[in-house]
């Protein structure tokens, strides 16, 4: 059976963009008789709260999604992490490096971004050669550690944009792969997880799509099983075009529960946002009955003040 994931990040409270992602996600399993599995990716350090993480749960079984399996939580083992971290240093694919943010900035000032949070690394550490590095040669919570990334184009299908062509190593340069909090950083844990959870179809935001060679790169340096078909969905955006966060008033939804407002009605504004208007209340399981792919708007969709004010206004 095909396997899928929601992989809430409990970084920030769920907002009525990750909302659609995920309801869309669920959607497609139920059509298709995907597994699902509730997977809490809780390893961005001080910022996660564990409150945070039960909250996301319990807001989508508010909306009325389900999952079959889980839910599991990233931080509760992190030994595949770290023996994915040593299989790379052991064969000189990854190298320490503890260089600060500022100093990356510095280094690379004319450099082209990746985009607006992303600078390119331009490989201030990085041996000349692979150098391996035994798991005794350093104490490896104590440092950062970057994957040495081959030069070239990576391409790949996306399902839903079509061909994908990315040069990771022109774009982002070698990323950081564990972090000096002596944490797996987002790329590997999610590529080690996918991979030992069988995850054969992911479905995401399409703010994560140049993340997606380097997943399949770092798939290919670990030899991991793993050849997933990928869905990268049009994001939530506010009026001034960037993407939903708290500058665009509260889109929580915890924020609109403790309003009052139904499930249904949130689930109706996601829904005319995925081409099944006009808006009206809707169950997930209506939803789910109704939802196509092919009717899903390929643009970013704008959040406006008018759709604040419909879920509010039936209460
Ligand atoms: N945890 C990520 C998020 O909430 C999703 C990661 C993924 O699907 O690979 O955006």
């Amino acid at each position: 059976m095909p396997r899928t994931r929601l992989a809430p990040s409990p970084t920030g409270a769920l907002h009525l963009g990750n909302a659609r992602t995920f309801l869309v996600n669920w959607a497609l399993a139920r059509q298709q008789g995907w597994q699902v599995l509730m997977r809490i990716e809780d390893l961005d350090g001080p910022r996660v709260k564990q409150q945070a993480s039960l909250e996301a749960i319990e807001l989508l079984e508010w909306l009325d999604v389900d999952w079959d399996a889980g839910p599991v939580y990233q931080t509760s083992d992190l030994e595949p992490y770290r023996q994915a971290l040593w299989q790379l240093a052991a064969r000189g694919l990854a190298y320490p490096c503890n260089c600060t943010r500022r100093e990356i900035e510095a280094a690379s000032r004319s450099a082209p971004h990746a985009d607006e949070h992303e600078l390119r690394y331009p490989g201030t550490c990085r041996p000349a050669e692979p150098t391996p590095v035994a798991a005794s040669d350093v104490e490896l919570d104590e440092c950062g550690w970057r994957f040495r990334v081959p030069v070239g184009e990576q391409s790949f299908v996306d399902e839903f944009l079509g061909q994908q062509q990315i040069d990771v190593q022109q774009t982002v340069g070698d990323f950081q792969i564990w972090t000096k909090g002596g944490l797996p950083s987002y790329q590997l844990a999610v590529v080690v997880d996918d991979a030992r959870q069988a995850m054969d179809r992911i479905v995401r935001g399409n703010d994560l799509v140049t993340s997606t060679p380097r997943q399949q790169l770092l798939a290919a340096a670990l030899e991991l099983d793993y050849a997933p078909r990928f869905w990268h969905l049009p994001l939530v955006r506010g009026e001034d075009g960037r993407r939903l966060a708290k500058r665009h008033g509260d889109t929580r939804l915890v924020h609109y529960r403790e309003q009052g407002v139904a499930a249904e009605r949130v689930v109706g504004l996601l829904a005319e946002w995925c081409g099944l208007g006009p808006r009206r209340e809707m169950t997930a399981e209506e939803f789910a009955k109704s939802f196509r792919l092919d009717a899903l708007p390929g643009d970013d969709v704008v959040f406006a003040e008018q759709d604040d004010q419909w879920l509010l206004d039936a209460r």
